[in-house]
């Protein structure tokens, strides 16, 4: 149980700095995750914290306690990683009862503790099997028993699932979601560069980028409220279609126009005045729907169609949008390849933002 401080957290491998900056407040007992593309430093964030990297500058406290100069073994952290490592020798009880065998504890704590953690994950049935008797993902159940058992302040996944294949993929993100019921005053950090497993276990996203922090929020914030183009493309799948256009009007009479002469209104929240400037707009492909009356945000030619059967997928071309725009339809919808389609959405789900791919106005 401990919060975490990240203060000005800095990190260079020798002249070149890759985390920059870094300030985090983490509570206890909050499932924090990492999240952002391969590269932006998400693991080396994480194994600071662990004690497997050095600090270059900044300052770390868990639980108040200064931690930059704090070996890895006296943080009361316990890590995962993605490759789960077992002893190859070793049952699935003796792999989750080595690190306690090691601190000397007794028999009777490290069966209550090794049980606990079988019990916890559902492992108890495989306690006596060696590791390749196992699945992918129960071997990495029984990696995450090894640090159940060690009774963590601080848990840290780095990628735990990305060795498994699709189907166990899920299964196991649901195990980690139960984790986190069964330790509540666990304090968790979960790095990943999937946005389905950052939505669906953060308490808050820390979305990351080269080094940066982009944004922090609760998954639903991010969705509804990115600060930026970088978070707004990056959580949400399809990604959010962004497309330019000119603002015209302002106030209550403010227009956007993508497709020229076709002014569509949108309300602007801040009294700053958009009138005359070229802006990108964003509006995720679900918040999209087919125009059925005169009034249209564009138009466009449908280039393909793809029909999952519970949605069908439009993705359109747009004059003037350097991409194709993305039409998420409920259900099985009958289009076709040259088809020209108008599509709507509704005002407050617009998105909008400045050539620095800041967000210009906030949402409700
Ligand atoms: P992520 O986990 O988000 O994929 P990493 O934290 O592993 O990214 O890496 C962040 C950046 O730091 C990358 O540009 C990577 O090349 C660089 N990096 C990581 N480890 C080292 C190292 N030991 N020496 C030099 N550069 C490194
Ligand atoms: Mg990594």
């Amino acid at each position: 149980m401990a919060d975490l401080n990240l203060t000005n957290i800095k990190k260079a491998y020798g002249k070149v700095e890759v985390l920059h900056d870094i300030n985090l407040k983490i509570d206890r007992g909050e499932f924090i995750v990492f999240v952002g593309p391969s590269g932006c430093g998400k693991s080396t964030l994480l194994r600071m914290i662990a004690g497997l990297e050095e600090i270059s500058g900044g300052s770390l406290t868990i639980g108040g306690n200064p931690m930059n100069d704090i070996p890895p073994s006296m943080r009361g952290i316990a890590m995962v990683f993605q490759s789960y490592a077992l002893y190859p020798h070793m049952t699935v009880y003796d792999n989750m009862a080595f690190s306690m065998r090691l601190t000397k504890a007794s028999k009777e704590e490290i069966d209550s503790q090794v049980k606990n953690a079988a019990r916890i994950l559902q492992l108890d049935p495989l306690l006596n099997r060696l590791p390749k008797a196992l699945s992918g993902g129960q071997r990495q159940r029984v990696a995450i028993g090894r640090a159940i058992v060690r009774n963590p302040d601080v848990f840290l996944f780095d990628e735990p699932l990305s060795n498994l294949d699709a189907a166990l993929r899920v299964a196991t993100r649901l195990e980690i979601a139960n984790l986190k019921e069964s330790m509540p005053d666990t304090t968790m950090i979960y790095v990943t560069h999937d946005q389905v497993e950052a939505m669906t276990l953060a308490d808050r996203i820390v979305v990351l980028s080269a080094g940066y922090i982009e944004q922090v929020g609760s998954p639903l914030e991010l969705y509804t409220n990115p600060a930026n183009l970088f978070v707004a493309q990056f959580i949400g799948s399809p990604a959010m279609n962004v497309v330019p256009a000119k603002v015209t009007g302002s106030g209550a009479a403010t227009r956007l126009e993508v497709t020229p002469g076709m002014p569509f209104p949108v309300p602007i929240a801040s009294a700053k005045t958009l009138e005359g400037q070229d802006i990108q707009f964003g509006v995720r492909p679900e918040d999209l729907r087919i125009a059925e009356g005169a009034q249209f945000l564009f138009e466009g030619t449908v280039s393909f169609v793809e029909s999952l059967g519970e949605v069908t997928l439009l993705h359109i071309s747009v004059e003037r949008a350097p991409e194709l725009v993305v039409a998420k339809i409920a259900g099985i919808a009958d289009y076709e390849k040259g088809q020209r389609v108008r599509v709507i959405a509704d005002e407050d789900k617009l998105h909008m933002f400045d050539a620095a791919g800041l967000t210009l106005r906030g949402k409700a």
